[in-house]
């Protein structure tokens, strides 16, 4: 068999049925149309390629405050992706999501099958591996203990800051981790970050892996 890699675009939207998800179009030129259709900044730019799954490595994301500065940074991107070889499916130009930064996961384990991970970006997952996980799929308790088991659940629970809209994360946990019901195929997800405030919380990045059917 086979692994299919889905890259972040069509990633998120396999994922829009599911979860909310970030707004964003792919674009492969920038003619005035595009532009014009770009009604908020900052936005985001990003390269889409599954010849670069991290795009931060290669300084494949942009965040950009003008119309000027989005045509330049446009440019840039396509010219990494030239000199770097990248078959490039377009550039993704998403709105910017302000918030906390989760990351949630799936793997499938060899013992337990579907595991669910729930972790809070930056050094928390990184530097202290402070993550939490349970079997998919998850009641509510479980999503309300896998928040309250984090190390940094505080930074969650409005510390310094307003409390992110935990109703959000718990309903987004138990979606997703329903996600391997349905498609018993998935081997992984890679949902980094999900960006979360008081109110709205959505997923900006994200990675799937799937055992190919055919
Ligand atoms: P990578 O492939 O490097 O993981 P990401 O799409 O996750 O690329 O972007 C890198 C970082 O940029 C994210 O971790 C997040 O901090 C920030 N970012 C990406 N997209 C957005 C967005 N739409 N709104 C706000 N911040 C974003
Ligand atoms: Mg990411």
């Amino acid at each position: 068999m086979k692994k299919r890699i889905m890259a972040e675009f069509e990633a998120e939207k396999f994922l829009s049925k599911y979860i909310p998800i970030v707004k964003g179009r792919l674009i492969k030129s920038l003619d005035g149309v595009n532009i014009n259709l770009i009604k908020k900044y900052p936005c985001v730019l990003k390269i889409i390629s599954k010849d670069a799954l991290h795009k931060s490595d290669v300084n494949g994301v942009r965040i950009v405050r003008s119309m000027d500065e989005l045509k330049k940074n446009f440019i840039e991107l396509q010219d990494v992706a030239k000199k770097r070889g990248f078959r490039l499916d377009g550039i993704l130009v998403q709105e910017f999501v302000e918030g906390k930064e989760i990351i949630i996961g799936i793997n499938n384990d060899e013992t337990f099958g579907h595991v669910l991970m729930l972790g809070i970006g930056g050094i928390f997952v990184e530097l202290l591996k402070d993550v939490s996980f349970r079997v998919c799929p998850i009641t509510s308790h479980d999503a309300r203990s896998m928040i309250n088991e984090l190390e940094g659940r505080n930074l969650l629970h409005g510390f310094r800051s307003k409390p992110v809209n935990l109703r959000l994360l718990e309903r987004t946990l138990i979606k997703v981790s329903k996600i391997p019901m349905k498609h018993r195929n998935l081997l992984e997800l890679d949902i980094n970050p999900f960006i979360i405030n008081e109110k709205i919380g959505k997923v900006v990045d994200a990675r799937m892996v799937f055992w190919d059917k055919k």
